[in-house]
């Protein structure tokens, strides 16, 4: 099977991505996953053309679709469990013991707004306490919705992706380590794998963990 391909057209005045699955099916399946993400299954004998006109002709429809999702993404897209400091919690629990939130009543953007809050505040200190004990100061800190990295560093500020807190600390360390020595060594040369272990002797077993719970906490 060819991989999706991605296209980004503009429905209700949002940029929506609209992710194509060529599939061996005989007609054309539209679903929308949330207000800014479609995906549409094509039989393979259609030609692109094909696709991108039936895509520009059924705008209503997309339209009509995206619009929904709102409704289906804010009523029901709690999630029951999640990633917790390396453990799965429940959602209850998560509300009650973690954040301190009364559970009914919440919606998906407001308890996903406390749960980043809560991620900023342990990532962060732990990188300021890590970034003391290495003595590696960045000049800026902050906290990223990336959809494709963990941490970043570049121009001396440090970004750490919030969904870190899903996972365990000896992971949440490791990051840290990474992002701090690239303000020594900015590459991934050998020199900057041998800088981090001298600081984290657990780095394979952290990147291990990450590569396996990759989809987990992404999730989210
Ligand atoms: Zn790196």
């Amino acid at each position: 099977m060819s991989k999706p391909k991605l296209l980004e057209r503009e429905l209700n005045g949002t940029i929506c991505q609209i992710w194509i699955h060529k599939r061996t099916r005989k007609s054309i399946t539209v679903r929308a996953k949330f207000r800014d993400e479609i995906h549409i299954g094509v039989p393979t004998r259609l030609t692109w053309y094909e696709i991108y006109r039936w895509i520009y002709n059924h705008n209503d429809l997309l339209e009509n679709l995206s619009c929904k999702s709102i409704v289906r993404q804010n009523t029901t897209s709690l999630p029951e469990s999640l990633y917790y400091m390396g453990e799965i919690v429940s959602f209850d629990f998560a509300m009650n013991n973690i954040l301190s939130l009364p559970e009914n009543k919440i919606n998906h953007e407001t308890w996903l707004f406390y749960w980043k809050k809560h991620a900023q505040s342990i990532l962060l200190t732990r990188l300021s306490q890590l970034s003391k004990h290495l003595k590696l100061f960045p000049d800026k800190t902050r906290i990223s919705n990336a959809k494709n990295f963990w941490g970043v560093c570049r121009k001396r500020s440090i970004g750490l992706n919030w969904r870190l807190i899903g996972a365990p600390d000896y992971v949440i360390d490791y990051v840290c380590i990474h992002e701090l020595c690239h303000l020594q060594i900015p590459n991934h040369s050998e020199k900057f794998w041998q800088l981090v272990l001298t600081y984290c002797d657990t780095s394979d077993k952290a990147k291990a963990w990450l590569k396996i719970h990759h989809n987990d906490l992404f999730s989210v």
